[in-house]
C-alpha cells in the first residue's frame, strides 16, 4: 500500500474546513504519501501545530492578496464579520496565479503532485489542475445531503425558482425523509441575487469535472445521498465517504483523541468536578457564529431556568452574563472532542456545523439544534427529523428573531430529561457505534480509504 507519491492539499481558510482536511492529510501521510499543504501566512501556526510530529508532511506558504475591505492579516474566515465575507471570498480567488506558480516550481524539480485535494470553495483549482494534467479531488467540509441539495438546485437551475419559506421544495434527484423548504437552504441559495451567492454558485459549477469527491461522512449514514450526488456529478465521478475522519485516531494515531490526557485548564477541572453522569449541557456555536448581546442574555437566563449545569463557549469579548449561575462560561478555544467525550456531558446545544454534528454523534451525545447559517439548517432538519439524534430549540425562526429564555429552557429540559431527549440519546448512541465500525478494519469508510489510496497510487505508477 505504501507509496512515495506526492499529494498537494489546499484547505480553505476556515477552521471547520481546515481541521478535517488536515486529518485526511495525516492519514494519507501515514499511508506513505509525501504530503504538501498549501496555505497562507497567518494560517501556518495553526496548521503546524496540527502536523508537528509528522516528518513527511510539508508546508508551502503563499501570500494572501491584500484587498479592499479586508484589514491586513485577515486570512481566516473565522475572524471575519459578515461585511468582510465577500472581500474575503473574492481574495481567495486571487490565489490562483500563485497556486499555478507553485505547481510550475514543483514541476521544474520533478516533484509535481500526482493529485491535488482542495476544498470545494477553491473550485478554480480544478481549472489549474487541468492545465497541469493533474487530477483534482474535491473535499467538502459538510455532509453529503447538503452537497447533493445544492448541486441539484444549481445544475437544474431550480435555485432560481425556489418558493416560499413554507411551501415544500422538490429537489430533483435527491431523496430525504422530511419536508424541505426555502427556509432550510444555505444563504448562498436563498440570497440568490447577492455577489457572495455568486461565489458559491460558481464553486458548484467549477467542481464538476473533478476526478472525484471526498466526503467526511460514512455510507451507513448517507447511502442514498451518496448515490444522488454521484449521479449529479455524472461521468462516473466517485464520492468517497471516508469519515468520520476524527475517529481514525483510535486506529491510526492521527490525532489526539478524547481518551487523551486531561487538558490542564480551568474548564477541564470544572468538568471533572461535576457529579452525576450526563448532567451537564455543552453549549457552543462553532468558530463563526455570533449572537447579539440581547440573545446572549436570553440564553443565559434560559440555561439558568433549565436547572441544568452548563459549560458554554462564548466568542464575544465584550458581553458579560446578566446573572450569576450554575454554569461555566469559557472564552477560549477548547478541546471540543474531549468535552463531548466527558462522562458529565449529557447534551450539546449546537449550531449544527457538520464537524460538531460528527463529533457529537461519535461520542453518543444528543443535540439541541440551533442552526444559524450556511448548511446548518439543513443539517439540523436531517439530524432532528430523519436521524432522530436530537431536538430543535423551540420557536426558532429564520429571521433570527430573539429566541426567548422560556423556549431555551423548554428545549434544554426536554433534551436532558424528557422522553424525546431519552429517545434521541438512544438513537445517537447507536449512530456513534455505526460511525466507529465504519472506520475500523473492514468498515465502509476504512475500505473506501483503502480504495482511494490504491487509486491514487495507481496514478503514479
Ligand atoms: N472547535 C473547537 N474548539 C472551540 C470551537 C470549535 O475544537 O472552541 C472545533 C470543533 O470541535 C469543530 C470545529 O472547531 O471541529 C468547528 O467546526 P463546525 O463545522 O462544527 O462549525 P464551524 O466553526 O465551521 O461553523
Amino acid at each position: 500500500m505504501a507509496s512515495n507519491s506526492h499529494i498537494l492539499f489546499f484547505p480553505f481558510m476556515a477552521q471547520g474546513h481546515t481541521i478535517p482536511l488536515l486529518d485526511l492529510a495525516k492519514l494519507l501521510s501515514h499511508r506513505g504519501f509525501k504530503v504538501t499543504i498549501l496555505t497562507t501566512p497567518s494560517n501556518t501556526s495553526t496548521i503546524s501545530s496540527y502536523i508537528s510530529q509528522l516528518s513527511n508532511i510539508h508546508l508551502k506558504v503563499i501570500a494572501f492578496p491584500q484587498v479592499q475591505g479586508l484589514p491586513v492579516g485577515y486570512e481566516n474566515m473565522s475572524q471575519l464579520s459578515h461585511d468582510q465575507l465577500l472581500p474575503f471570498f473574492t481574495a481567495t480567488k486571487q490565489l490562483q496565479q500563485q497556486f499555478e506558480k507553485t505547481l510550475e516550481e514543483m514541476s521544474r524539480v520533478q516533484d509535481l503532485p500526482v493529485c491535488v485535494i482542495s476544498d470545494t470553495f477553491l473550485g478554480w483549482t480544478n481549472t489549474s489542475c487541468r492545465v497541469f494534467r493533474i487530477p483534482r479531488l474535491v473535499f467538502h467540509g459538510m455532509g453529503v445531503l447538503p452537497m447533493a441539495v445544492k448541486k441539484s438546485l444549481v445544475i437544474h437551475q431550480t435555485y432560481k425558482e425556489v418558493g416560499t419559506d413554507t411551501e415544500p421544495l422538490v429537489v430533483k434527484g435527491v431523496q430525504f425523509g422530511f419536508t424541505l423548504t426555502r427556509a432550510d437552504l444555505p444563504n448562498s441559495i436563498r440570497e440568490r441575487e447577492s455577489s457572495a451567492s455568486q461565489f458559491f454558485l460558481d464553486s458548484e459549477i467549477y467542481d464538476i469535472g473533478s476526478w472525484g469527491v471526498i466526503a467526511n461522512s460514512f455510507v451507513e449514514l448517507e447511502k442514498d445521498h451518496v448515490a444522488s450526488l454521484e449521479s449529479l456529478y455524472g461521468n462516473n465521478t466517485r464520492v468517497w465517504c471516508v469519515g468520520p475522519l476524527l475517529l481514525y485516531d483510535q486506529i491510526e494515531g492521527a490525532r489526539n483523541g478524547p481518551n487523551g490526557p486531561n487538558p490542564s485548564t480551568k474548564w477541564a477541572e470544572w468538568l471533572n468536578q461535576q457529579v452525576g453522569g450526563q448532567s451537564v449541557i455543552y453549549v457552543s456555536f462553532g468558530s463563526q457564529s455570533n449572537l447579539s448581546e440581547t440573545q446572549l442574555d436570553e440564553l443565559a437566563y434560559g440555561l439558568e431556568l433549565s436547572g441544568h449545569n452548563y459549560i458554554w463557549i462564548v466568542r464575544s469579548k465584550t458581553w458579560n452574563p446578566p446573572c450569576d449561575g450554575r454554569g461555566l462560561i469559557v472564552r477560549e478555544w477548547v478541546d471540543q472532542r474531549w468535552i463531548l467525550a466527558h462522562e458529565a456531558i449529557g447534551g450539546f446545544l449546537s449550531h449544527c456545523g457538520w464537524n460538531s454534528v460528527l463529533e457529537s454523534l461519535s461520542e453518543g451525545v444528543p443535540i439541541l439544534a440551533w442552526p444559524m447559517f450556511a448548511e446548518q439548517h439543513l443539517n439540523a432538519k436531517y439530524l432532528v427529523e430523519e436521524l432522530k439524534m436530537g431536538l430543535q430549540v423551540p420557536n426558532l425562526n429564520r429571521a433570527m428573531k430573539i429566541v426567548s429564555r422560556e423556549a431555551i429552557c423548554e428545549g434544554v429540559k426536554e433534551l436532558m430529561g424528557g422522553e424525546k431527549g431519552f429517545k434521541a440519546r438512544e438513537n445517537v448512541v447507536e449512530l456513534g457505534r455505526m460511525a466507529k465500525r465504519s472506520v475500523q478494519v473492514g468498515g465502509s469508510s476504512y475500505n473506501n480509504l483503502n480504495e482511494l489510496v490504491n487509486q491514487i497510487s495507481h496514478i503514479s505508477s
